[in-house]
Parts: structure tokens; C-alpha cells; sequence
């Protein structure tokens, strides 16, 4: 077992942080209490190939394998400050691009995934809606088969880049009968169809320059040619998606433990109080000596999650672990780097208090952490 990068991922791993170091902090804390989706960035992201790591280069993508993909995204999450910025382009790629990519006609690929590649085409994932959240798949939204094709109605919430989103990727029940294997189907449609507005648009709490809101669907109507997949297809689909939005969220929070784990140990060696460093205080030192161990534990559970993307479904089960311990560790160390930095870490000029804030939503998106518990019980058996 070698637990060392290859040369070709040592060099992606730095010319990402050094990129987003360069490029992709400037005015975060502006961005973050404006609530502003920044598209210059997004764009810059893109001539990065970051919104299409995985995907072949005739598509526009940068044809990476899942770890090297997921290493990209531990840079990314290193060397960007901006947690908004990260969700977005997580979301995109990991809940659209990918899905489009794995289950997609060559048709729908050719169509589709070169703008989301190059980032002209902004894309949002639909599931969630006001009464299923942790209960995915009791979704109310219905397609219904038409001459034509299908038509949607329903509303959906939550929908991380929804508001500045060209296109939806959205799950919808097309036979009741049926539960949700084989009773829901995924839909990519373009925002710009008549019948879609934008309802509630949300204030969060952290994550803020990624844009979220309800979207609205009445009447939608969209040919056969929208459906992605399979009719039925959409609970495998989502699951498919998620697997990879749990790895690869995850690996982004690993760059960003790193880089708190980084401006601890720094604060701790030059934060002098009653004439020596805090850091040769017992107390500090051994909340830094815990950080440690909990980034190495969280990157090992990744990137052995996601040596296993694609090589069995079994591979659920790691994927709800690496999500489970990297969230929860992530809001602790979050929590722990701004008591290193006392007063200063709470003040927002740091990142510190942005970060906390960007921190706390990760145990609830993606499945909660109750979730994953439940998910990693029912592959055990129980
Ligand atoms: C920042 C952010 C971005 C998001 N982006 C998107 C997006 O792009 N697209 C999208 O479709 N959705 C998105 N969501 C929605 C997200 O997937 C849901 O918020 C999440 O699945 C939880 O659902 P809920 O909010 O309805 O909480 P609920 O399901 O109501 O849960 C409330 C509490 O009850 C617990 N609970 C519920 N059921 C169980 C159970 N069976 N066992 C144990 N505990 C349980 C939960 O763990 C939680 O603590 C986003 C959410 C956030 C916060």
C-alpha cells in the first residue's frame, strides 16, 4: 500500500492552492457579507479546469481518474478562502456535470458538457423540497408523460447555485406506484423554459457566496429528449451523484483543515502571552496535536473513499464514513482554530469566523450526519 501522490498529482495538488491562493481570494470577506456569486471567479475556476476535472477532454473536461480529481478538490479547499466559491463549484460538478457525464446520451453530452467545462453553463441540482430533506426521495414534484414529452410541477428548495443557474438538473416522480426505485427520473432542463421562476432566494449562515433558492415549476414542459438516464433511473442517479458529492466536498474540507491546522501552529509559534508562545502551552499545544491527527484520519478515509468510486457499490458505504468523520471533524477544528486565535479569530476581517460559518452547514448538506449513521447501519446490516 503507497500512501504518497504520483508526480502528476504532487503537480496538480500545487498549481491548484497556488492558483486559488493567487487568483481566488481577493474581496472574499466583501463577497461573503454581500451574499455575491462572484462569475469572473467562477469563470477563472473553469480556464482551471476545475468544474470538469473527471470528464474526458473531447468534452471540455481534464480527463483526471477519482483520486486525482479529488486531490484537485483538496486544493481547491486549500488554497481558496472563499467557501461559497468551493460549494459552487462543488455542487456543479459533483451533483450536474458528473451525473451528465456517467449516465448521459452522447447527445446530451455533446449538448451539455462542454459549457458546464468551460463554465459558461452554470448548473443546479433539484431534489430537496420543503417536506423531504433527509427523506430524499419522498419528493412531491411530478412529471407527467405527455404526446410531447413530460410536464413538471412542483417546487423545490435549497438549490444551491439556483438563482444564477442556466440549467437544472431536476428529480421528479413520473410513476407513484413504483416508490423511489423506478418511480422518480432525472431531468435536465434549461432554466429559461417557461414555467420556472425563481421563488424564495436565501440568506444563510456561512457559504454565502454560493447563491441558493426555491425554484418553482408550473406546467414545466420538456421533451423525452430531457430525461436523464432511464425513466425510473433518477434514484440511482442521485445516489450515483452523491456518492461523489460526499467525496469530493469532503476532500475540499480537507484542504481547508490543512490550512487551519497551518494558521494555528503559525499563531500558536508567534502569539506570545506571559513571555513564551502559546503554543508551548500544554493545553493549546495538545488542541493542535488533536487537529492533526484528525486531518490525517479524514484524508485517508477520502482518498480511500475515492480509490473506490466506480469500482463497486459497495462504495456507499465509504463514502457516508469519509462524509460523517470529515464533516464533523471539520466544524471542530473550525471551532478550534478560532479558541487558538481569541479574540482576533472572531473578528471577520480574519477568515477564521467565515470559515466556522462555512463549516457548520457541512454536517447537514449531502445527507445529514444522522443520515449517514443511518446509511452506514443499513450496509451493516442493521
Ligand atoms: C448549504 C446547503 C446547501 C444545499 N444545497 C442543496 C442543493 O443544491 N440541492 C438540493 O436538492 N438540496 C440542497 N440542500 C438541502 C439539503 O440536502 C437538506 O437540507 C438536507 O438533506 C437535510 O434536510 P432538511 O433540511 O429538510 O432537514 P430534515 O430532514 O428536516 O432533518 C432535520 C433533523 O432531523 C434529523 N433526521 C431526519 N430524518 C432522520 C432520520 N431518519 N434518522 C435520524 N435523524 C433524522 C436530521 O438529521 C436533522 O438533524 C442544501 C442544504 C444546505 C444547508
Amino acid at each position: 500500500m503507497d500512501f504518497s501522490l504520483s508526480k502528476e498529482q504532487q503537480l496538480i495538488k500545487d498549481n491548484i492552492s497556488t492558483f486559488a491562493r493567487k487568483e481566488l481570494n481577493k474581496d472574499a470577506v466583501s463577497r461573503d457579507r454581500d451574499q455575491e456569486f462572484s462569475k469572473a471567479l467562477w469563470l477563472k475556476c473553469a480556464d482551471q479546469q476545475l468544474q470538469g476535472l473527471p470528464v474526458e477532454n473531447e468534452f471540455g473536461g481534464a480527463g483526471l481518474d477519482p483520486v486525482s480529481t479529488i486531490i484537485a478538490l483538496e486544493a481547491l479547499g486549500y488554497g481558496c478562502t472563499d467557501g461559497g466559491l468551493n460549494f459552487a463549484v462543488c455542487a456543479h460538478l459533483l451533483a450536474c456535470v458528473i451525473p451528465i457525464w456517467k449516465y448521459g446520451t452522447e447527445a446530451q453530452k455533446k449538448q451539455y458538457l462542454p459549457g458546464m467545462c468551460k463554465g459558461t453553463m452554470i448548473a443546479a441540482n433539484a431534489m430537496t423540497e420543503s417536506g423531504s430533506g433527509s427523506d430524499a426521495f419522498s419528493i412531491k414534484t411530478k412529471a407527467e408523460k405527455t404526446a410531447k414529452g413530460y410536464v413538471l410541477n412542483g417546487i423545490k428548495t435549497f438549490t444551491s447555485n439556483g438563482p444564477v443557474a442556466d440549467l437544472i438538473l431536476v428529480y421528479a416522480v413520473t410513476d407513484a406506484t413504483k416508490g423511489y426505485y423506478g418511480g422518480i427520473s432525472a431531468f435536465i432542463i434549461d432554466k429559461n423554459t417557461p414555467g420556472i421562476t425563481v421563488g424564495e432566494t436565501f440568506e444563510k449562515m456561512g457559504l454565502r457566496s454560493c447563491n441558493m433558492c426555491e425554484l418553482i415549476f408550473e406546467n414545466v414542459t420538456v421533451p423525452e429528449s430531457a430525461v436523464l438516464g432511464a425513466i425510473g433511473a433518477g434514484a440511482g442517479i442521485f445516489n450515483y451523484s452523491m456518492e461523489w458529492e460526499r467525496i469530493g466536498i469532503a476532500a475540499c474540507h480537507v484542504g481547508t483543515m490543512e490550512r487551519l491546522l497551518e494558521l494555528s501552529v503559525n499563531y500558536a509559534q508567534t502569539r506570545t502571552m506571559g513571555n513564551e508562545p502559546i503554543g508551548k502551552k500544554q493545553a493549546v499545544a495538545h488542541t493542535i496535536a488533536g487537529m492533526k491527527t484528525q486531518l490525517e484520519a479524514a484524508r485517508m478515509l477520502t482518498y480511500k473513499a475515492a480509490a473506490g468510486i466506480d469500482k463497486s457499490r459497495e462504495n456507499a458505504i465509504n463514502a457516508s464514513v469519509a462524509k460523517l468523520f470529515v464533516s464533523e471533524a471539520f466544524r471542530a477544528i473550525a471551532m478550534e482554530t478560532m479558541q487558538i486565535h481569541g479574540g482576533n479569530g472572531y473578528m471577520t476581517s480574519y477568515e477564521i469566523e467565515r470559515t466556522l460559518r462555512d463549516a457548520i452547514g457541512s454536517t447537514i448538506y449531502s445527507g445529514t450526519s444522522e443520515i449517514q449513521k443511518n446509511i452506514i447501519a443499513g450496509w451493516l446490516g442493521l
